[in-house]
């Protein structure tokens, strides 16, 4: 992207050009320096961010912010929502944050909040709880020959002492909802 053609808004004369400079930033403690991106007129030599560049200087602000806080980056947050197979918006029905979230997340474009972050390595770490969540939010697997069943009146009393809250649902490979109750109570 090149900003070269552009005449200056502020002189009217010159041609704007595009720059990467450096920015020496400080957050919690933590000092690094970003790039900067900017544009420079060639006549009056005023620097000026378009809409663009501020995105960018934005982005890799918040890439910092996530690093020093200790939150997945976007692109680790990308990485993590691949390997569990979910497109950006089966994560966003699953995990919550609205419809563009996950865009938002991955692009650092907005910090996840610290309870989306641990959600998000508790479904890496726990595929029990992905599940649950998945099948909550109706965004099911198809596991080569595995259905998801009703539990019908299933109950956790049944399992011992064992608690679950809300709709709870068993897979089973190919046997009806009854046998596999039987199997669970016996
Ligand atoms: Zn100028």
């Amino acid at each position: 992207m090149s900003n070269s053609d552009y005449l200056c808004p502020v002189c009217g004369e010159g041609n704007l050009h595009a720059h990467v400079g450096k920015n020496p930033v400080e957050y919690k403690g933590r000092a690094t320096e970003l790039e900067l991106h900017f544009s420079l007129c060639d006549a009056c030599g005023s620097e000026q961010a378009d809409a663009g560049q501020t995105r960018t200087n934005k982005r890799l602000m918040n890439a910092f912010k996530k690093r020093a806080d200790g939150l997945l980056t976007g692109v680790e947050v990308r990485g993590l929502r691949e390997r569990l197979g979910l497109s950006q918006a089966e994560a966003a029905q699953i995990f919550g944050g609205g419809p563009v979230a996950f865009s938002k997340y991955e692009t650092d474009d907005v910090v996840q909040s610290e309870a989306m972050d641990k959600l998000l390595r508790l479904a890496v770490g726990l595929p029990a709880a992905l599940e649950l969540l998945r099948h909550r939010a109706g965004v099911d697997r198809v596991i080569a020959g595995e259905e998801w069943h009703a539990a019908g009146n299933w109950h956790p009393a049944a399992l011992g002492a064992r608690s679950v809250s809300g709709p709870v649902r068993l897979i089973s490979s190919s046997t009806p909802c009854g046998e596999q109750e039987a199997r669970y109570a016996a």
